[in-house]
């Protein structure tokens, strides 16, 4: 590749993405990966499996930008026609290649079956091109360099795009980054208002005018998007020091950064300090279980769950005594910390972490009203804590915003940031 490209179009290509189930998630990574570049996307579009669009499509946007990538119709199926709506454009033929033949045959062979013919096509490049062969799967994408136009055709299975786009994209694209690329980084913090965190970090990026911010809430938890120009390490500089600075205004509230969760980090201090945990879990209904086994090696410290959503099952698993739903009712601090000491009992665990609420639409009372949540944290060490939420939202904001608040108690505690509980 010659003089540096500065414009990109990204063109999404399946008729699935038209419809209401699926959504064109591949131009959002690649904007960000064209971005680090110091390539900006000009255009972006989705076409359905169609030959008059595809070619009206991919002549639009060659029009508008120097680089084209395009994601989709690579598959083998009759629908899959981006290879020869690029050729046709470009006027190339398509020629079948019989080593990319003979590894897509070897592929199936490991798997213990024969290529169906339909996978044939798959063999056919785009005469000139570059090959980009598919580590994790069958379609290849390609590269086609014509009259001062490139074109990026890559699978439209986004593991398979993004694996090609890094291993082989990237590098033939001439450069790892630019002194014009964007950098982001994100900041993620649990346990405030949105306009807390907005008082607090307001002066910080008033004092770097140069690197814009963007707040995110969701959840219960609330992302704040850092972006800096420049080479990477130049970036990274800036990013750092806008970072420190956050975490001077906001201090340790923001608990991670970028891929980091919540579930993540609890669980990453969990193994640190030695320590398991089990989850008594009434108006979640597992679904924290399900976050905290979400991360990989979570068996090291996660003993189990025990969903007890009626009365009975947290009498009789757990141990919460009659007297006490009697009294204080299933949503009460009360029965969610018999709840944490019963769950921690059964396990054998070094904690337990119980929770219970009233995630609506029915069942509020006025001392209660739907969004009221009982969080109780149960430590072999002795301390005992516990906690009520009002939450807003509806059922399934309630309930995740619930497990988010559980795993911020959990990591504050393990980080020893909670008052002494009784
Ligand atoms: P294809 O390469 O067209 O056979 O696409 C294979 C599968 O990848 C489709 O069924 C979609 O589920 C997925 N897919 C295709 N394009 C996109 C896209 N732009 N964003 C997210 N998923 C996609
Ligand atoms: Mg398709």
């Amino acid at each position: 590749m010659t003089a540096p490209i500065e414009a990109a179009s990204i063109l999404a290509v399946g008729s699935e993405l038209l419809g209401t189930t699926k959504l064109d998630t591949n131009s959002l990574f690649l904007t960000g990966e064209l971005e680090t570049l110091g390539i900006s996307v000009l255009r972006k579009a989705c076409v359905g499996d169609d030959w008059e669009g595809l070619l009206s499509e991919i002549s639009t946007a060659l029009s508008r930008a120097p680089l084209l990538v395009i994601t989709g119709g690579l598959g083998p199926t009759a629908d899959d026609r981006t290879k020869e709506a690029v050729a046709h454009i470009f006027d190339r033929r398509l020629l079948r290649d019989d080593e990319i033949l003979s590894r897509l045959k070897q592929r199936f062979l490991r798997r213990g079956m024969e290529m169906p013919k339909v996978n044939e096509k798959q063999a056919d490049v785009i005469e000139g091109s570059v090959v980009l062969h598919n580590p994790v799967g069958t379609a290849p994408g390609y590269l086609v360099e014509a009259a001062g136009k490139t074109v990026v055709l890559l699978p439209g299975v986004p593991r398979e795009m993004k694996a090609l786009w890094g291993e082989k994209v990237r590098p033939l694209l001439g450069r790892d980054t630019s002194a014009s690329g964007v950098h982001r980084r994100v900041l993620k913090i649990a346990g405030m208002a949105e306009s807390a965190v907005e008082e607090l970090i307001k002066p910080v990026y008033a004092a770097h005018p140069e690197e814009p911010v963007t707040i995110l809430a969701g959840g219960g938890e609330i992302e704040l998007h850092l972006s800096a120009r420049g080479s990477a390490e130049e970036a990274a500089r800036k990013l750092d020091a806008l970072e420190a600075d956050f975490r001077k205004a906001v201090g340790a509230e923001i608990y991670g950064r970028d891929t980091e969760t919540l579930e993540g980090v609890a669980g990453e201090l969990l193994r640190l300090k030695g320590k398991t945990v089990a989850l008594a879990e009434s108006c979640t209904g597992g679904t924290l279980a399900g976050r905290m086994t979400d991360v990989a090696g979570s068996s090291d410290y996660f003993l189990g769950a025990a969903i007890t959503y009626a009365n009975s099952a947290k009498v009789e698993m757990l141990g919460v005594s009659p007297s006490t739903l009697e009294k204080f009712g299933a949503v009460s601090e009360e029965t969610a910390r018999e709840m944490a000491a019963g769950v921690r009992r059964q396990f054998g665990s070094s904690i337990g972490l119980s929770v219970t609420g009233i995630a609506g639409p029915g069942g509020g009372t006025p001392e209660k009203p739907v969004g009221t949540v009982f969080l109780a944290l149960d430590s072999d060490d002795g301390a005992r804590h516990g906690k009520r939420l009002l939450l807003p939202g509806d059922r399934a904001m309630i309930r995740r915003w619930t497990t988010s608040a559980a795993l911020l108690l959990l990591r504050n505690f393990l980080l020893g940031r909670l008052s002494p509980g009784r």
